[in-house]
């Protein structure tokens, strides 16, 4: 009762920020009953792969319910954001500007060289949405090189826009900014509310994929406004830096600060598990490669190569280690980016033997 009544207060924290509705939820919380027999650990899955509107969602969508609020709120008509050319971010963020009416423009930086005859995964449906798309070729392969790059494009053709008179909204990678954050906050919410219902699920552990670190920090700031006690483990994919806790921590306290808590987050409470992330972002490896396979033919439900199969991979891997106490339940947040299968064969791999 008093975790209910926690729920109810914490939740009206958000009822005064801007927000659009975009996605379908909450999201399918189940128990993955083969998986879960194969490896002797009680698995659940998060389906936030199914967050909508269209076929290819994934966890962008909870950001940009938030992000997108404050640009209508704003009377904004462009909205800019960045990413690589495969990136599921600039995709949801295409296409939840098609169903609100806004026009995307996207900057895309090239780390593996896109097929620009036969339009892939991603960059296909950008296409088919008709976003204005510029891609951007990193110089030395450096990525914050490449984005310096974008960002200096990006503000000539704001400049141009704003000259006619038309109101532009930037959104970061990923859309990992406080506002992004408040998604996964209000996610983490959803979470605890689907647990409540069902008093068999307590989840123990919660694996995922980070990237820009916003999802991250969210599931974390909700955590906290929650006072529980789960285990969260990101899966590094190739992009965390130096500094990337710190990061996270400044951005999940900063979420908390606009939720008017008074909470305290301190950097070791962001641990990130990095040995999973393979050669390195948009590069594929065999544990995730194998992790991928095993979910699909034990559960026919897919995951994306470039994130989503190297967190199951690790949670794979740890399961496999004993790293999981016998009798938890662990749960697996699918951020979706089902779309990289039909991506560049870099990405991909081989998946088919
Ligand atoms: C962006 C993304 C992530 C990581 O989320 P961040 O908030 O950027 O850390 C995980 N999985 C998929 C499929 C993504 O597209």
């Amino acid at each position: 009762m008093d975790r209910e009544q926690a729920l109810f207060r914490i939740k009206k924290l958000f009822a005064g920020l801007p927000r659009v509705d975009l996605g379908f939820f909450p999201t399918p919380l189940y128990k993955l009953q083969n998986i879960s027999t194969h490896f002797g650990v009680d698995i659940y899955m998060k389906r936030d792969d199914l967050t909508g509107p269209g076929l290819f969602g994934g966890n962008k969508i909870r950001k940009l319910e938030f992000l997108l609020g404050e640009a209508k709120s704003l009377g904004a008509e462009y909205i800019i954001t960045y990413g690589a050319t495969q990136s599921n971010h600039a995709m949801q963020t295409v296409t939840a500007c098609r169903k609100l009416g806004l026009k995307p423009l996207l900057y895309l930086i090239s780390i593996v060289t896109p097929d620009t005859v036969n339009y892939r995964g991603n960059l296909l449906i950008n296409k088919i949405m008709d976003a204005e798309v510029h891609i951007i070729t990193p110089p030395t392969g450096n990525m914050e090189g490449a984005l310096g790059l974008a960002r200096d494009a990006a503000k000539q053709r704001i400049k141009e826009l704003e000259a006619e008179g038309c109101l532009c909204y930037e959104i970061p990678v990923g859309g990992a900014n406080t506002i992004g954050t408040l998604g996964f906050a209000s996610a983490y919410l959803e979470l605890a509310e689907q647990m409540l219902q069902d008093s068999n699920i307590n989840i123990d552990y919660i694996y995922h994929a980070t990237g820009t670190g916003g999802t991250l920090a969210g599931l974390l700031a909700g955590k906290k406004l929650l006072g529980d006690e789960v285990k969260i483990i990101p899966v590094d994919v190739g992009l965390a830096t130096p500094g990337y806790e710190k990061e996270v921590s400044k951005l999940a306290q900063e979420a908390l600060s606009i939720m008017g808590s008074k909470e305290e987050l301190s950097d070791s409470e962001v641990k990130v598990e990095k040995a999973y992330a393979g050669p390195g972002y948009e590069e594929p490896f065999p544990a995730s490669n194998d992790a991928l396979k095993l979910l699909a033919r034990e559960e026919g439900i897919l995951v994306g190569p470039v994130y989503t199969a190297k967190a199951l991979a690790a949670l794979f891997g740890h399961v496999q280690e004993g790293r999981i106490k016998r009798g938890s339940k662990v749960l697996f947040w699918h951020t979706g980016g089902i779309a990289e299968l039909f991506a560049e064969s870099e990405m991909v791999g081989m998946l088919y033997d």
